[in-house]
């Protein structure tokens, strides 16, 4: 599956005619069959052992650095931990990078990526020695628009994103015992109060190193470490979704808000 085309690739959200609301298509509330739409809990045992976890060293990450945060997970977690990665930036793999052992890099391919993701993608599978697996939906973009209608991201963008991220997502989960994501409270005021460290409702570790980072401290550790980005950052894309939901934003707006523009969607359901 690749990328939906290069900056621009925005296709609007209000674009539904009234040929694509009159066929007779599946109702988007219910997924294609053929896929898990959750993840399967983890024992009480091992949920309450990552409750213990969090009671025990939550409070005490909060002042930890990201560096210090990972050698945490290193040392107290045994199973494997998966990284997940938009391919905005890079930080999460070079902070994971010769410190978590079990790790492996994870990336939601929705299918309608802009082509610079994809590629971002393709240079961080050379850079990094962890492994890197790319999750896709059960249905391609085709078989989406065949079995629900076209432009189902406009008409429905909160089912597309339950199909094509938050699904794929928890299937995805399923060998893992805990998950680092890239979080961070300035983000959105849905992410405000976002701990380092939580316990997910299937029972796994969800570890956010970066969670308490301002956009000024990604900046510093992107040219730190000379990392790999997503050249659309600098061209007018500080937050990186799908090409079809995802409008430039001026500068000094919120980043997030070219994010499903002209909707009141601020978030696709992968940490809420
Ligand atoms: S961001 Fe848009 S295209 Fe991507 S999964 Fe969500 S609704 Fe679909």
């Amino acid at each position: 599956m690749s990328g939906q085309g290069g900056a621009g690739g925005f296709l609007g959200l209000n674009g539904v005619g009234n040929n694509d609301q009159q066929a007779d298509y599946r109702d988007p509330e219910t997924s294609p069959k053929g896929g898990d739409t959750s993840t399967t809990p983890l024992s009480d045992e091992q949920r309450q052992a990552h409750v213990e976890l969090v009671a025990k060293w939550g409070q005490q990450l909060e002042t930890a650095t990201a560096e210090e945060i990972m050698e945490w997970a290193e040392e107290h977690l045994e199973g494997p931990i998966a990284v997940t990665m938009s391919m905005q930036d890079t930080v999460l793999a070079e902070l994971a990078e010769g410190r978590l052992h079990s790790g492996e890099l994870v990336f939601l391919d929705t299918g309608y990526h802009f082509k610079e993701t994809i590629e971002t993608r393709d240079n961080v599978e050379q850079r990094y020695q962890l492994p890197l697996k790319t999750v896709e939906p059960v249905l391609s973009r085709e078989e989406q628009d065949e079995t629900y209608g076209p432009r189902l991201y406009a008409s429905n963008p909160t089912a597309c994103c339950r199909m094509r991220k938050v699904e794929p997502l928890a299937r995805m989960l399923n060998p893992f015992e805990a998950w680092i994501s890239g979080v961070r409270r300035v983000d959105a005021p849905t992410r405000a109060t976002t701990p380092v460290l939580e316990v997910d409702r299937t029972g796994r570790l969800k570890i956010n190193p970066i969670v308490t980072w301002t956009d000024e401290e990604v900046e510093q550790y992107i040219t730190d470490h000379d990392l790999i980005i997503n050249p659309l950052t600098k061209q007018g894309y500080p937050s990186i979704g799908c090409a079809t939901c995802t409008l430039p934003v001026a500068e000094g707006e919120d980043p997030r808000s070219g994010r499903w523009a002209g909707t009141n969607k601020v978030e696709c359901g992968l940490h809420t």
